[in-house]
């Protein structure tokens, strides 16, 4: 903990933290320090872990990345953060995101961008750790903390680990509870560990799973020893490669890298199967239209009233003033824009057109999942992570944020379908950047799918 204390205080630079905690980074090590004296030790006992700021812990700041809630303190815990603690877990403080979890590289954030500690060979240009859990993957890439949680809705735990060279999970939908967690888009949104390997990730998951009676969605299913189930023997199982995820444009480098995983659990005794999941190329339209929508709806209790910052307003003024000010004021130009494009799908007159129709979509895309799982017969599913190697931080043009969207390409099936799914390392690119490779796995077979992600470690 003060090692990790230290390295915290030395990489303001990344502004990964956005608050840290270092007392109560110390009472709970000591804490942790005596149940270890006591020989009661549970799996994360003295383990110093980031919070993204997404999820409430009790009496420390959490916006959200955004200034519609600054100074708003929770009088709450998370249920994954208290399950966390309850495992022994060392809080070392909170940190950056993309407003409300809309971003792909940490750019929309009130605090401004968290900083990757990776480079381009021989260039100085900082780049992007990702999004929208970029503080998370900064930290844990640069050592500032053993492990980290994150949240996911469209791909912002595994993009980001991509982009940093860590592993990052995405549990099945209803693995882990939402509650206390601040909402993006609910039918979508899942936390889930970012770690430095797979066995850690594993150990934090199976402490941040399990069914919890204040999330409606969350699941009342039994909770495996993630950890045991990591073998790496892959005799008997069966692994697809979907056709749909060769899409043009994509560097040379991420498609040998691909092929060389698929050659590693080949190795390891896996078969690999060529598959197609013919609706992906629907799967980003369908996000930006759902995710938008559920937002819109969500982000309606932000209004100056009842939580965080008030706009002001004149003496001859009234409620809607006061709405409409706090809000104009108080969320960036990304969350605003994703409010009016939920709005507008969710509106009586394009419903049908939009809305009811990319739900439509993503049953489809759910079904072209379980096709392959029930009747092919295929236990897990390995795609490239991203388009792309991190980019630049302000190279991506902000006046086209379709541009941004389509980072999220390989990742969005997973949620819109409720799967779990991790990224990996899987080596590093021409200018030494790394790059990632996601294994999906079978709804609630977190263990399966981790242990294929342990072959490719
Ligand atoms: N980049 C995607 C978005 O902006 C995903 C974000 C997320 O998973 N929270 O919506």
């Amino acid at each position: 903990t003060e090692a990790c204390l230290e390295a915290v205080e030395g990489a303001a630079a990344l502004n990964a933290f956005t608050a840290p905690t270092p007392e109560r980074a110390r009472e709970q090590a000591k804490a942790a320090d005596a149940r270890l004296r006591r020989g009661d030790a549970p799996d994360l006992c003295g383990v110093p872990l980031g919070i993204k700021d997404l999820f409430c812990v009790e009496g420390l700041p959490a916006q959200a990345a955004s200034n519609i809630l600054a100074g708003f303190r929770p009088p709450y815990e998370s249920t994954v953060t208290r399950q966390l603690w309850e495992a022994g877990a060392v809080c070392l403080g909170k940190l950056n995101m993309d407003e409300f979890a809309m971003g792909s590289s940490n750019e929309t954030s009130a605090y401004g961008p968290a900083v990757s500690p990776w480079r381009r060979r021989g260039e100085a240009t900082p780049l992007t750790p990702g999004g929208s859990s970029g503080g998370s993957a900064a930290a844990v890439a640069a050592s500032l903390c053993l492990g980290a949680t994150g949240t996911d809705t469209g791909g912002s735990i595994r993009q980001p680990a991509a982009f940093t060279g860590i592993v990052g999970v995405k549990p099945t939908y209803g693995r882990c509870s939402r509650f206390g967690v601040v909402a993006f888009a609910s039918s979508l949104d899942q936390a889930g560990p970012m770690a430095k390997t797979v066995r850690d990730a594993a150990i934090m998951l199976r402490a941040m799973s399990g069914h919890d009676p204040r999330d409606s969605t969350s699941a009342p299913i039994e909770v495996p020893d993630f950890e045991a189930a990591l073998v790496g023997d892959m005799r008997g199982k069966r692994i697809g490669i979907p056709s749909e995820y060769r899409v043009d444009g994509m560097p040379e480098e991420i498609e040998s890298l691909w092929v060389e995983g698929a050659e590693k659990l080949r190795a390891a005794g896996a078969e690999i199967v060529e598959i197609t999941l013919p609706h992906t190329k629907y799967a980003l339209p369908a996000y930006y239209v759902i995710a938008p929508a559920e937002a819109s709806s969500n982000l309606a209790r932000y209004d100056g009233v009842r939580y965080g910052r008030r706009a002001r307003i004149g003496a001859r003024e009234g409620i809607t003033e006061l709405y409409e000010r706090t809000r104009a004021e108080g969320f960036g130009p990304e969350v605003r824009r994703r409010v009016m494009i939920g709005a507008y799908v969710l509106s009586a007159g394009f419903y049908d057109a939009y809305y009811t129709r990319a739900q439509k979509v993503r049953t489809l895309i759910k079904r072209d999942f379980e096709q392959v799982f029930t009747e092919q017969g295929i236990d897990a599913i390995l795609t490239p992570a991203t388009p792309s190697a991190a980019f630049g931080l302000g190279e991506m043009a902000s006046s086209d944020p379709v541009q941004m969207y389509l980072n999220d390409v390989f990742t969005v099936t997973v949620n819109l379908a409720g799967l779990p799914g991790a990224v990996v390392p899987a080596g590093l690119d021409g200018k030494g950047l790394p790059l990632g490779l996601q294994v999906i796995g079978r709804p609630w077979d977190e263990a399966g799918m981790l242990d294929v992600a342990f072959a490719l470690e």
